[in-house]
């Protein structure tokens, strides 16, 4: 404890606590705050991203080894997992309350904007990057590359980034066969103007949620016991007996890293282009590879910021949750063969981690007018594992073409409307 400082005679101030004086109740109810875990990549600290082998500054992510290569010397590294930094000894049974990972915090709109000025260390001059476009540049004096490292809060830093191993090469060969396999059905103009090698990678900015919970739901279950017949002639009814149960299933469960989106511009945007469910179809990632913040991970590719703050994510969590309840339950009550119907249902979030993270994703977009209606159609690859998938505009008059002949085509058109719907 520090030695009291004397303030001046009569004048307010702070003083230290007497032993034995109890602790003012204000302040310990302010106390309990959120925990947060400092994620911040330490190497990066003095603003700039050098190649710890020769200090050069021209360093990109090399996919086909998942690594950050220095372009100077060609020293490959990876930066550290984010994994271990979050979860630490804990087990997900005792997590309680709201942590957050130091990326994850609210975002500070007022803050700036977006907008950032990067001292370039190479030769002093000030260099200023719009954080909500790109998370690189060059200076344009020295040449020399500035990033963004600082954790700002403005939801432009995550967490982690998970890098591309899918190469531009394999994501185009993807896309091709993705679309090839629906061309027969395809809008002729989109066959014609199919350039799969315009493809983008893109940076998604998620939320990796770990999650202690309890689940509960109540209802009433019906077991027959009898049927029969009754009356005769045509007044002949059959009848069931049935023994009705009053049914409460309880389910303590833990989620690991359940995927959460948290860009809002993307989910809004669902009326005029169908990204979002194109891209919850490629999931899921492997999280656990998810490696500290490095902004040399993003040059030459694209990104999207963060807009949702956890507060905001949390009906969201509580839907997906709810849903692990519900199938989890169905299992459990399969010898009510006359049915189940449940009348309530909830679940009690004792505790969760946030993390806010970059997940890679190959996009082929593709704007297309139909009957005057604008689209866009994506084909997305998921940057890690190759899943592809995606909306191709259809042919209506081929399709209706098709309908008429029988046989094994009307499968193909099946899944072709399975792809668009
Ligand atoms: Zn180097
Ligand atoms: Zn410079």
């Amino acid at each position: 404890m520090t030695p009291e400082t004397p303030m001046g005679e009569g004048l307010p101030g702070p003083t230290a606590p007497h032993p034995g004086d109890s602790p003012d109740p204000q302040l310990v109810e302010l106390a309990p705050e959120d925990p947060t875990i400092n994620t911040a990549n330490q190497q990066l600290e003095d603003g700039v991203n050098r190649c710890p082998t020769c200090g050069s500054t021209d360093i990109q992510l090399r996919v086909s080894s998942s690594m950050l290569i220095c372009l100077f010397c060609r020293h490959e590294w990876a930066e550290a997992l984010v994994e271990p930094l979050v979860s630490g000894q804990e087990s997900l049974r005792d997590l309680t309350g709201t942590t957050l990972a130091s990326g994850a915090a609210d975002i500070d709109n007022d803050a700036d904007a977006g907008m950032l000025t990067l001292k370039c260390a190479g030769c002093g001059s000030e260099v200023v990057v719009n954080t909500s476009e790109v998370m690189s540049s060059r200076c344009h004096w020295c040449r020399h590359v500035l990033t963004v490292n600082e954790q700002m809060p403005n939801g432009a830093v995550p967490d982690a980034v998970l890098p591309f191993t899918v190469t531009r090469d394999q994501a185009v060969a993807h896309i091709k066969e993705f679309a090839g396999k629906r061309k027969m059905f395809a809008d002729r103009q989109f066959v014609a103007e199919f350039t799969p090698e315009n493809v983008v990678g893109v940076y998604l900015p998620y939320m990796v949620v770990d999650s202690n919970a309890r689940g509960t739901v109540e209802g009433v279950g019906e077991v027959q016991t009898r049927k029969y017949t009754r009356g005769s002639g045509d007044n002949k009814e059959t009848v069931y007996d049935a023994d009705i149960y009053r049914i409460d299933r309880h389910l303590d469960f833990t989620v690991d890293d359940l995927t959460l989106e948290s860009s809002t511009e993307r989910s809004d945007m669902n009326a005029f282009v169908n990204t979002n469910n194109v891209i919850n179809t490629i999931l899921p990632f492997d999280t656990k590879n998810a490696v500290q913040w490095n902004a040399n991970y993003l040059v030459g590719y694209t990104s999207e910021r963060r807009d949702t703050d956890v507060s905001a994510l949390m009906p969201a969590l509580e839907d997906q949750l709810l849903s692990i309840v519900r199938s989890e339950v169905r299992s459990s009550v399969t010898k009510y063969d006359r049915g189940v119907r449940w009348e309530s249902e909830g679940v009690a979030v004792h505790g969760t981690r946030w993390v806010s993270m970059y997940l890679p994703v190959w996009l082929y977009s593709y704007y297309h007018e139909d009957r005057g209606r604008a689209m866009v159609h994506y084909i997305a690859v998921n940057g890690r594992t190759g899943e592809t998938m995606g909306s191709v505009p259809v042919s209506h008059k081929r399709l209706a073409v098709a309908a008429l002949t029988a046989g094994t085509v009307l499968e193909t058109i099946a899944i072709t409307i399975l792809a668009v719907s």
